[in-house]
Order: C-alpha cells, then structure tokens, then sequence
C-alpha cells in the first residue's frame, strides 16, 4: 500500500508517516474536527528511491562541503533531478490517485505536506524546511508529491544535516494529503505561553490561508487568554496587508491585499475564541502536555490542521533558554504552526526592524562592553543607548529586554536597516553571551541556532525604490532621519525631504551632556558638532527640505551620559524635562542650538526649517521664535514651525498659529502616550499603543481642519506616518506631507497617491 488513511493513523506509525501524520490521524481518532486524508507513506519514498536505484547516487551528491555555498547548490540540484526526474511506478502513482478519488467528490483542493521522519535529531532547526503545497487537484498530484520527497535536499535542510553529521540516509519522508480547507482566517494557538510557559492561550490569526503569516507578508492579530478564568486578557490587532486565498479559477494559491475594511479589523469574533480555547483544551488533555495548534476557520466551521507539542516548555512548565531544544519528531512543512515552534524560538518580543539574520548574542550591560560588539554579532541588551550607535552599525541583529516599537532602538535599528527585536522581556538573562542565535525581526522571534544567510541585504540598495518611477503625489511624501549617518539611505528613498530630523542623537552621541561636552570642549566645538551632523542631511538632501528639531531628550538617556549625574532624576521622564519646556528655561544652552542653525543658513543650505518639539501653547511658541530671533534667524524669512505632541498642542493650534509658524507635524508616538495615557516605552502596556485611537484621530483631524482654515502647512513625523490607514485618513483630511521610516517610504508613496486618485475619481463621479 503506498498509502495509509488518517483514519487509521495511530502515533505509533510515526515511522511510517511522520510526525504530522502521526499528529492528525491521532487527532481525528480523538474526534476532534481534522480535514479528511490519506498519508503517502516514508515506505513508499524509501522503496521509490531504492528500486529506481538512485539511493546511493542522491546521497554521494549531497554530502559536500555545507560552507561552500556554490557545492550546496549544486548538491541541491543534482539530489532535485534525480528525484524529480526518476518516474514513479505505475503501481504507486494509481495508489495514490485512487486514494485521491475516494476523497469527497473526488475532484477536492488538497494540501500536499511533507512530513518527515527523522527522529532525535540533535537539534529541531532541521524542521519546518519541507515542502508544503496548497490547493492542488489530480492532475499535479504525484508531481507535487514528489517535490515533497525532493525537498527533504533543500539546501538548507542539506546544510543543516552536513553540519550536525546527520546522515542523509536516517531521513525520510512521508507526505501528508489532506482537503484544503479553503479558509477565511487562520492561525496558530498556544496551549500555554511559549516562551514564559504561562498558564495562557495565545492565539495568532490572520485573514485568509495560514501561508501569510509564513510567508512574513502579515504580522498576525494576537490574542492572550487566561487559562484560569477564560478570559482575554489582550487582544493585539495587527495591520494586516496581505492575505493567501485560492484563485477561483486557477485554484492556485495567490497573495491578495487586505481590502481596506478589514486590515485593521479585529479577526476573531469573541465566540470564536471561546471555541478555540476549547479546541485547544482537548487538544491538550488527549496529549497531556502543553500543544502548538495550527485551526483554520471555513463557513465557520473551526477546523484544525495540525497540532505539536510545544518544545520551548519543559516540564515545569517553565521556557527552555538553554540551546538543547528537543528535537520534535516531525521535519515537517513550512506551516504557520511550525514557522512558531520548529522546536527552536527561545522567546518573543516586538518585531521592530525587519529582517532575519544569525549571529553570536553579545550581552552588552555597560557601555564599556562595546569594543567587544565585533562585525556581525547581535547586540543584546537592556536598551539601546546613542552611544551604542557605532556597535549597532557593525551589529548584524538588536535585541532589548525593554522598548515598544517607537523606542530608541527600535527607530535606529530601522534607520541602519540592522534586523531588531525589542522589548523582549529578559533577554539578557535567557541568553548567554557567545550563544549563536538568530532573529526575525518581522515576527519579533528570537530563535536558537544560526541559519543560513538569506540574500545578500545592502541597507542603501534595499531603500532605493525597484520601479525607477517614483508615484507622483499631491501629498509630499519625505524621511524621517534620525543619526546623519543614515541620510544617504534616507536620500536613496527619492523622498521629497526630511521632515523630522531628530538632533538629540546627534548630541547623545558625544557620550556627555551638553554642559559636560562644553565644560570640557568648549562652545564652539559643541556647535560644531552639531552643524555637522545638520550638514550631512541639507547636502544630501540639496534642494528637498529638511526639517530640523530643536533637542528633545528625556533626562532618563542624558542620565546615561558623562555628566548625567546631575541630571535630575524623573519619576517619568515621558512628562519631565523635555522638549522646549527644558529648552526655554536653559536659554543659554538653548542659544548654542539657535547659533547651529543660523551658520547652517549662513552656509546658504536655505533648504533647512527649524521644528520645536513638544510644545503646549502659544506662549511656549512665542518664546521660542523670540530666541531664535535674538540668536540671528529671521523667523520670517525661515520655515519654522512646532511639533503638535500634545494634546494641548492640538487643541491650541489656533492660537500658536498666530504666532507666525509656517508649518505644524504631529508627532504621534508622543500624542498617542500623552492622549491615551499609554507610556510609550514600557513594552507591557504596548499592545494598547494605538495610534489610529479613535481620540487621536479625532485630534489630528480637527487639527488638520483648523490649519487649513489658517494657511499652515501640517505634516506628520511620528512612526504612524508608516500605517497605510493613517495615511489614508490624513490625506483624506488634506495633510500637506507625510513623513515616514526610511523603509516605508516606498509604500507610503504608493498609498499617498493611492488614496488621491480614489478622491479624484469620487470627485467626477
Ligand atoms: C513623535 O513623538 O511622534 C516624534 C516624532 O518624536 P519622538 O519620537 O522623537 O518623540
Ligand atoms: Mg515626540
């Protein structure tokens, strides 16, 4: 028999059909609601590559050097051909497609899954790299199938094997068969919380089929139940941009947008998750130890398409941190279950900066350590500081214990375009300095291991728009820059200018508090530093304006400094001593900045405008266009305008209007904390971090409306210039620009002019 039916599947067969095999027929035994299907046995591809006699030649091409990537790939393909290209017998070709028959109507969509049966491997990174193909019909079966046999010789599944001296030979392969279930949303759940071991159910879930969320073109909603009470503790919902759906005339899987109504929409209804914890409690019970589940939801009907053991727990319940993840028994397919748990994420924070890349974790506790951060290490550590900055350019990945997506971290490392994952919780302590580690971040999964190298990745190249042709817009799309070193990516964008150019990175950099560096330098050279770094960017961006921010650091970073010990020490520095509120009681300080920008205008870059950040009133204005004044910059013959990161900036903008600026840009990471009382760096409160907030859209509009009335100009900085609803509502409501990450820029372009031709074409409609 080249086959066996789920039905008659036991985990006893696990030699014979893998562990995802294994998994569902004892699943479906157990009565829970699996899609029906047939396994194509390890058996049938042992006897397969042995009669045909090409076992000795597959296994000769495969072992080969796994560090020389040219060997690989040759070996890759020689080992593809061979199976690809040998016929399968008649006998086990009708068995399958016989098999195929009896299936529904015989006509059915099915999923072909690899499932392989190699067991104790030393380490579970081998799963998770097999095949997996959707929505496949008769005709392409037995060709898919044997792509599944071939792709146990992927080349990351060879390089893997070479370098664990795991004999090729000890591997097979058994492939899954099983109906498509043609899904509207899907996901992953948790049994228990798979990095903390926490009595909680995590669920993942996204529109459409569960390759998005592999695929890494969506980052899933997420949903955290209490096991003792049942009920949701958090319910995270994620911008969804993509979705997999089955072409209905093709069958073949395609990657469709989200339509609009549903990016930003919650995926799961509340019944939906009562029924999914208690999927997932019977799952459990019948395996008795905490389960990673893959369910996809059809004419809502919850079905489950697979279901593993979760490997990161041990038997206390507590996460494994240490390198000896147990191998799980199933090679397995690229599925959304074992993308989460091949056996080898250590632990989850916010994916932050995307990008996936291995390298050895390098605690760093002080900054003294940084000398030993070397070229392609991962930097780990509490959080980021500016003097960091250096290491983090020769750093290959970050990973913090502590920061939400808009923290110091986060917003350098997607400036450098270095892979990050902040506000993982303890990462410096699971982790052990020299441990070889890789990150995603765009899932936030710190995994176990060195992978592969993905494609070459050259920061300025990744930001250059593919299409020469840049989308004209109405709306003016610029950059924000944070550290002058990244203007020339930032540049690269084809932006139409900066519009927020942070300084305070520019002054933390020096490693001392301005008092400090001029105690000890002397004013001039603190100026200089700073027309410096103002410089990089005007030339660079030379025409196109750049937009430059008076200082704005919170006593906490300037803590961290030479000097810092007579910062005063703020219960929360967030709505401390910050912004112009500092700047305006430390004139003098504050006149070296104004002195900055007026040799900056004396050089002729007349493309500069000077932004206050953090502004409250127009009295707070008024001063700071006073000094500016006094300090040789003509506030009428300059663009200069404020920050609106308050709510009492918002509500106030008429009479800071009157005042004289040009321009305001609002700076949601500030207006969101400051409007929803949400600290917008402590990462436990992040999931309620939400821009699109109902009150904070209420702010901008009602802004954007007022200065539109009064000829000023508005713009947004804050990292939600990169949330395509946002843009969409502030190009609905008139914005004059938008400024986004350096990595977004490219889709904002597109979003911008998106949403212009749409309000064109309602306005002649
Ligand atoms: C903001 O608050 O949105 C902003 C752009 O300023 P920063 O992130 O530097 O506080
Ligand atoms: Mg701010």
């Amino acid at each position: 028999m080249a086959v066996a039916w789920l039905d008659d599947v036991r985990s006893t067969d696990i030699d014979n059909v893998g562990g995802k095999g294994a998994s569902l027929g004892e699943l479906t035994a157990a009565g829970l609601p699996v899609p029906s299907g047939f396994v194509v046995t390890a058996g049938t591809y042992r006897d397969f590559i042995e009669d045909a006699g090409i076992d000795e030649e597959l296994f000769a091409a495969v072992d080969v050097d796994h560090e020389n990537t040219e060997a690989l790939r040759e070996a890759h393909e020689r080992a593809h051909e061979l199976i690809v290209e040998t016929p399968v017998p008649d006998d086990v070709r009708d068995g399958i497609l016989s098999a195929y028959r009896n299936l529904g109507d015989g006509e059915r969509f099915v999923a072909v899954r690899s499932s392989a049966t190699a067991e104790d491997l030393p380490d579970a990174s081998f799963a998770g790299q097999q095949e997996t193909f959707l929505n496949v019909q008769e005709d392409a079966l037995v060709e898919r199938v044997k792509e599944c046999w071939a792709s146990l010789f992927s080349q990351r599944a060879i390089y893997y094997r070479n370098r664990q001296g795991f004999p090729h030979e000890k591997v097979d392969i058994a492939v899954v068969v099983q109906e498509m279930v043609d899904a509207e949303k899907s996901g992953v759940l948790f049994t228990s919380h798979p990095s903390t071991g926490e009595s909680q159910i995590i669920i993942e879930a996204a529109w459409g089929l569960g390759e998005a969320v592999v695929s890494g073109s969506v980052s899933p909603d997420n949903y955290v139940i209490d096991r003792e009470t049942n009920g949701v503790e958090t319910i995270t919902v994620a911008d969804k941009k993509m979705m997999m759906l089955k072409d209905e005339e093709t069958g073949e899987t395609i990657e469709q947008p989200v339509p609009d109504d549903k990016r930003s929409v919650r995926v799961l209804t509340d019944e939906e998750i009562d029924e999914l914890v208690e999927l997932g409690e019977r799952v459990e019970d019948h395996y008795e130890t905490p389960q990673d589940v893959e369910w996809a939801v059809h004419e809502g009907k919850i079905y489950m398409l697979q279901s593993r053991p979760i490997t990161t727990i041990d038997d206390d319940g507590a996460a494994i941190a240490d390198a000896d993840v147990k191998a799980d028994a199933d090679g397995g397919s690229a599925s959304v279950a074992e993308e989460k748990d091949s056996g080898d994420v250590l632990f989850r924070g916010l994916g932050s900066s995307p990008g996936i890349v291995s390298g050895k974790a390098r605690i760093v506790t002080k900054l003294d350590h940084l000398d030993q951060v070397g070229d392609g290490d991962i930097i780990v550590t509490e959080m980021t500081m500016p003097d960091m900055v250096p290491a983090m350019k020769r750093a290959a990945g970050i990973v913090t214990d502590e920061g939400g997506m808009t923290s110091h971290a986060a917003i350098i490392s997607r400036e450098l375009g270095v892979p990050a994952v902040v506000g993982a919780g303890s990462a410096t302590r699971q982790l052990e300095d020299g441990q070889s580690i890789t990150i995603d971040g765009d899932k936030g999964t710190v995994r176990e291991g060195t992978e592969p190298p993905q494609e070459e990745f050259e920061p300025i190249e990744e930001a250059r728009p593919k299409t020469p042709v840049k989308p004209m817009t109405a709306t003016e799309v610029k950059v924000n820059v944070s550290i002058p070193e990244a203007a020339e990516r930032a540049a690269a964008t084809g932006a139409d200018g900066v519009g927020l150019l942070r300084t305070e990175h520019m002054v933390l950099s020096l490693g001392q508090t301005p008092t400090k560096y001029i105690a000890e330098n002397g004013e001039r050279a603190y100026v200089d530093e700073l027309v410096d770094g103002i410089r990089t960017a005007a030339e660079e961006f030379y025409p196109r304006p750049v937009r430059v921010r008076t200082l704005d650091a919170p006593t906490d970073e300037f803590r961290q400094l030479e000097g810092g010990d007579d910062e005063p020490k703020e219960h929360n520095p967030m709505l401390g001593y910050r912004g112009i509120r500092r700047s305006l009681e430390n004139p003098d300080l504050f006149k070296h900045e104004l002195a900055a920008f007026r040799r900056i205008f004396d050089m002729g870059y007349d493309n500069v405008e000077v932004m206050f950040p953090l502004v409250n009133d127009a009295e707070e204005v008024a001063r700071a266009r006073d000094l500016m004044q006094e300090a040789g910059v003509d506030p009428r013959k300059r663009t200069w305008g404020v920050m609106v990161e308050t709510p009492a900036a918002a509500l106030g903008v008429e009479s800071m209007a009157a005042e004289g600026i040009d321009f305001i840009s609002f700076g949601t990471n500030d207006l969101t904390q400051y409007t929803l009382a949400v600290d917008r760096n402590n990462e436990r409160v992040a999931g309620r971090f939400d821009e699109l907030h109902p009150a904070v859209l209420k702010l901008i509009g009602d802004t954007i409306e007022t200065c539109r009335e009064l000829d000023v100009k508005t713009s947004i900085c804050g990292q939600a210039a990169s949330k395509p609803q946002m843009v969409q509502f502030l190009v609905e409501k008139g914005v004059s620009s938008v400024s986004a990450n350096i990595d977004a820029v490219r889709d904002v372009q597109h979003e911008v002019k998106r949403v212009e031709q749409r309000l064109l074409l309602d306005s002649v409609r």
